[in-house]
């Protein structure tokens, strides 16, 4: 488990303030626990809601006391973004207090049909895997880890749908919404101009560095046949550090509260370093691919060891987000194998 938020840090005085606060909640997850900020205005409003457990939701409501706040008492539901552990409680909490629950329009459809696009998502991740060298019986494994966790997440009614660049307006603040994707497809961040606040939620985090997940998109219907799917799979690693890029151009900022962790202040230091961290580990994958041409899984064992067998999807992600880099850069090429693997090879040097 990495840093957690801590209430008694100039950050959170600060988000405190400006009329913020953080309200960590327990999840299952090898992150720890996810962050979710009520919004003391008008509409009173809770920007994700944590994981679908009654240990989550007792936590919600106790910390909403301290406040003087009622679950009953919400007046809009914000969601950052698709993964389980910041909206799996939306629904139970929207129909208690008859709060809408406000998303990126792309989420609608598949929060609507939860399961059967999380199940669309497990078929895409398998052929992704199967194609960049993970055998075939970790990927069973790991579908059916996916599937056990399945309930931390729930069906969810978008009630009003985001658009990238709009402004939502409360009695005392108005936030900007920026579709920032790349450690998801839905990534949504909301800035506080006025007040210099910015609320990242995973797009950016001080203790760990966003994994750049390859997921299915968003817009591809949910029945799209997987291997096409797989062949067309983001890049996610690239998608991710063109937001970054947007995200660092942004002013003025002093306060970044973001969905896991200690609330911090340098967003350019922090996205300066995480991209020399990325550069570092494009550069040490091109060395491995010089050596011999290797598969994605291979490349992920050769950086990882056996954290790339138990967390097999995350670390193919990551190596396969920097041979991206590589490609782009004319360093790397992708050839499909007769066993229908890909393999990665250093691209022939131009004749001199
Ligand atoms: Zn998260």
């Amino acid at each position: 488990m990495s840093a957690l938020w801590d209430a008694a840090s100039p950050e959170a005085a600060l988000a405190r303030e400006r009329g913020i606060h953080c309200i960590p909640l327990p999840t299952p997850f090898g992150i720890g626990p996810v962050n979710t900020y009520l919004i003391d205005d008008d509409p009173l409003t809770l920007v994700d809601t944590g994981p679908n457990s009654g240990l989550a939701l007792d936590a919600l409501e106790s910390e909403l006391k301290l406040l003087g706040k009622r679950i009953e008492d919400l007046e809009l539901i914000i969601l950052s973004h698709q993964h389980m552990d910041h909206l799996g409680l939306a629904e139970i909490v929207a129909r208690r207090s008859g709060a809408p629950v406000a998303a990126l329009a792309s989420l609608q459809e598949p929060l609507a049909r939860y399961d059967e696009w999380m199940e669309a998502d497990d078929r895409f991740a398998a052929a992704v895997m199967i194609r960049h060298g993970i055998p075939e019986e970790t990927t069973l494994a790991l579908r059916s880890v996916s599937r056990s966790f399945r309930g931390w997440g729930a069906p969810t009614t978008v009630s009003r749908c985001l658009e990238d660049g709009e402004t939502l307006t409360f009695r005392d603040r108005k936030l900007e919404v920026f579709h920032r994707p790349g450690h998801s497809p839905s990534d949504t961040i909301f800035f506080d101009r006025a007040n210099r606040t910015l609320l990242a939620a995973d797009h950016l985090i001080a203790s760990v560095s966003s994994n750049p997940l390859i997921a299915r998109p968003l817009e591809f219907p949910i029945d799209v046949p997987e291997e096409s799917a797989a062949v067309e799979r983001p890049k996610s690693l690239m998608i991710y550090l063109d937001s970054l890029a947007e995200t660092m151009a942004m002013e003025p900022v002093d306060l970044i509260l973001p969905g896991h962790g200690p609330g911090f202040t340098d967003h350019v230091a922090l996205i300066e370093e995480r991209r020399r961290l990325h550069e570092r580990r494009a550069n040490k994958l091109m060395k491995l691919i010089e050596a011999n041409p290797r598969t994605g899984y291979e490349l992920a064992q050769a950086l990882w060891g056996n954290v790339a067998v138990t967390q097999a999807y995350l670390t193919l992600s990551e190596a396969l987000g920097h041979v991206d880099l590589l490609i782009a850069e004319g360093r790397v090429s992708e050839r499909r194998g007769e066993d229908g693997r890909s393999y990665f090879e250093a691209s022939s040097s131009p004749t001199s």
